[in-house]
């Protein structure tokens, strides 16, 4: 290449990139890999969820989008490294329940859970199972909690970190049993429901898409599912049902970028989380894994930042009358 023909590449290199940045999608967004950080163990549900999100996502954006799993702290370590990220719409946050009771649960937060966020919509819901270890005696969920009664702290309940669904639900199961069991902290439900299944954990309030197949393929005890309603897919009685009425908690996720991300790349972010709810190959496994898809109302920055508002406020009454924090 002459050095003429090589300058007036450089030269017209400033002209071409706008033209590469819209076959991109967005006026240059995104123009490398976008990351979704997951809180949780892989293999869990957040974890599922998110790679079938991703996997739709990266096809509508045209560029790879990865999960990264960074857990600990119920989630708070992941959710403060997205809310320092740089606010470029390439590092996204999957969160849950989680993230609303954070708000109240840890009063040491470097972040705050609602200002701190740029909601992009919300990804999923589904419900909480109560299950124990497979040689667990009790034949329903009348035995599950008498058991409870009975044997209290010698029990040992697994959660995924203070604030986690499953220990927001755990706390909701002892407080109706009567009786504190002993916590025993996991970094996502995947290596909990490993334990469980081995007997090295006793009980466990988890959520459906993670319990499934075990419950299907009784490698665990199931009791109830505590939601008002049955769940089509699982054959367990809700907790009204089986005569807990007061246990109930569904559970759900919402994917976030950093507060000060540009508007139009959370707009194309937001598209691109419904146009992956919307692909008929995540549709089928979330229902494999009795977890509905947000509906493309809920899918949206609008809907979600108004529902994380009123997440934050149904959870802080119940948390400050327990009286329990993490810090
Ligand atoms: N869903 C779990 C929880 O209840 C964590 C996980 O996704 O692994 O917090």
């Amino acid at each position: 290449m002459t050095t003429t023909s090589r300058r007036s590449l450089l030269l017209a290199a400033p002209l071409l990139l706008p033209a590469v940045a819209r076959a991109q999608g967005g006026g240059g967004f995104p123009n490398r890999p976008v990351t979704i950080t997951v809180p949780f163990a892989a293999g869990g549900p957040t974890d599922v969820i998110s790679r079938l999100v991703a996997e739709g996502m990266a096809r509508d954006l045209g560029q790879p989008v990865v999960v990264e799993n960074v857990t600990g702290a119920g989630g708070t370590i992941a959710a403060a490294r997205v809310a320092q990220a740089r606010p470029d719409g390439h590092t996204l946050l999957m969160h849950h329940i989680g993230h609303a009771s954070a708000a109240t649960l840890y009063r040491r937060l470097p972040y705050d859970v609602v200002e701190g966020f740029a909601p992009l919509g919300l990804a999923s819901d589904a419900a909480m199972t109560l299950v124990a270890r497979p040689d667990f005696p009790a034949a329903d969920l009348a035995g599950f909690m008498a058991e409870i009664k009975r044997q209290g702290d010698k029990l040992n309940l697994a959660h995924s970190g203070l604030g986690a669904a499953n220990h927001l639900c755990g706390m909701l199961l002892q407080h109706a049993a009567g009786a504190a069991a002993t916590g025993v902290v996991f970094r996502g439900s995947a290596p909990a429901i490993t334990d469980l299944m081995a007997g090295r954990v006793d009980i466990f309030c988890d959520q459906a898409t993670n319990t499934v197949n075990f419950i299907r393929e009784s490698r665990i005890k199931a009791f109830a599912v505590t939601l008002p309603d049955r769940v089509p897919g699982l054959d367990l009685p809700t907790t009204a049902e089986a005569g807990q009425p007061s246990l109930l908690m569904g559970t759900w996720h919402g994917l976030y970028a950093p507060r000060a991300t540009p508007p139009e790349v959370q707009e194309r972010l937001s598209a691109a989380l419904r146009a992956a709810l919307r692909e008929e190959r995540l549709r089928q496994r979330f229902a494999d894994l009795v977890t509905e898809p947000a509906s493309e109302e809920r899918a949206t920055p609008a809907y979600h930042r108004r529902f994380l508002a009123e997440e934050v406020a149904r959870w802080r009454p119940i948390i400050q009358a327990a009286n329990v924090y993490a810090d």
